[in-house]
């Protein structure tokens, strides 16, 4: 028997957004939101991200920060794909997970397609299994699997470009990189660099993650508070946002910063700190795109791992495209891409705008 869940749907007028949606389950004791920022160049996809948030606006910011950002993730990668998010707000130690999830698969399909939902932080791929039970409109749960491969080759692909467009090679041999988080995105970057012939320099949190890199790849270590200031080729956050901001953007001893964490400027102009630098920055929503590529090639058509592999390519391109423009522009490379993606929303392009970070 189907369970009908006590949603209380309402909808929030969000200036800039096609769609925002509340749903209030006071039973399971959660709130969610969707956000559709733009659906141009087709329905939303975006990740369900559960967090603790402190207030519903805490919750609503980020959903419509979120939303805005895969609106230019999806529209660089060349998706028919809009931008949308979802955010749930609950205590993740009381809350009936496997309950929630099922209340919130009725609530994206009670919006009809105009949002597909997939994993994203503190939601996995059994979770979104539960949403399946209750909605088609979920990504992730069929066969393209586990996106961070996809994302780490996109990063990979992404480095290429830049070592290609600063130092007229794409040999990475002899080049140095120092990797923020090896995680699931991080791990996979190291072993397919050292695999090139980088030396490796990492920095985590979790000695589990780093003892599992160890059997496998050769690096040298240092502490998490230390990797900002080392001497690198390349500096590629793969953990946290906010990473790259006016204490840390000085101390940076790199020529290229590319990695696969979302949100990596704490604020738009630290995109201009790294130009006044010299420091070459892959626009993090551009680089990292591999992930939502790879989930893309699963939605409306069946999956071939190869195609989405070569897709993942197309962000090498992408970046180039960035760069060029950049220096053409005399623009930081953030700014240069979200005008590029607002070209291809076939919309006018404000420099001036406001944050568009991407999770
Ligand atoms: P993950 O949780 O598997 O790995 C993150 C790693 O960073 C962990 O090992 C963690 O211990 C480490 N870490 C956390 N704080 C740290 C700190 N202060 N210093 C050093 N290390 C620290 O996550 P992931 O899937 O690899 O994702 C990494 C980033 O990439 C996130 O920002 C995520 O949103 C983004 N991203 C991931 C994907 C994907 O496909 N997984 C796609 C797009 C963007």
């Amino acid at each position: 028997m189907i369970t009908k869940f006590a949603n209380k749907y309402s909808e929030l007028d969000c200036e800039g957004y096609e769609r925002v949606v509340r749903c209030d389950n006071t039973e399971l004791g959660f709130t969610a939101m969707v956000a559709v920022h733009d659906s141009t160049l087709g329905p939303a996809l975006g990740g369900c991200r559960v967090w603790g948030y402190g207030s519903d606006d805490e919750a609503l910011t980020d959903v419509l920060r979120l939303s805005e950002g895969m609106t230019y993730k999806n529209a660089l990668a060349g998706l028919q794909l809009g931008g949308g998010k979802s955010v749930i707000r609950t205590d993740l130690n009381k809350v009936d997970s496997r309950a929630m999830f099922a209340s919130f698969g009725q609530f994206i399909e009670y919006l009809g397609g105009l949002y597909i939902t997939a994993e994203d932080v503190n939601s996995t791929l059994a979770d979104m299994e539960v949403v399946k039970e209750q909605t088609n409109y979920v990504a992730t749960v069929g066969a393209s699997g586990n996106p961070s491969p996809f994302t780490a080759y996109g990063v990979y692909c992404g480095i290429v470009a830049g070592v290609e467009y600063r130092l007229n090679t794409k040999n990475l041999q002899g080049l140095t990189v120092a990797v923020q988080g090896v995680g699931q995105t991080g791990a996979r970057l190291v072993e397919r660099l050292a695999e090139e012939g980088c030396k490796i320099i990492v920095a985590d949190i979790n000695t589990e993650n780093i003892a599992q890199l160890r059997m496998k790849v050769v690096f040298k270590e240092v502490k998490p508070a230390e990797i900002y200031d080392v001497p690198c080729d390349i500096f590629a956050p793969c953990a946290m946002g906010g990473i790259l901001n006016e204490e840390t953007i000085p101390r940076l001893r790199c020529s290229m910063v590319a990695g696969s964490a979302n949100n990596q400027l704490l604020k738009e102009e630290d995109g201009e700190a790294l130009r006044r630098r010299e420091i070459l920055y892959a626009p993090d929503f551009a680089i990292n795109a591999g992930g939502v590529i790879n989930i893309s090639c699963e939605i409306g058509r069946d999956y071939n791992a190869e195609v989405a592999w070569k897709k993942t390519e197309t962000i090498a391109g992408c970046l180039r495209k960035i760069f060029a423009r950049s220096a053409e522009l005399d623009l930081p490379t953030n700014v240069v891409a979200v005008q590029m993606a607002e070209e291809i929303l076939g919309r006018k392009t404000n420099n001036s705008r406001k944050m568009f970070n991407v999770a």
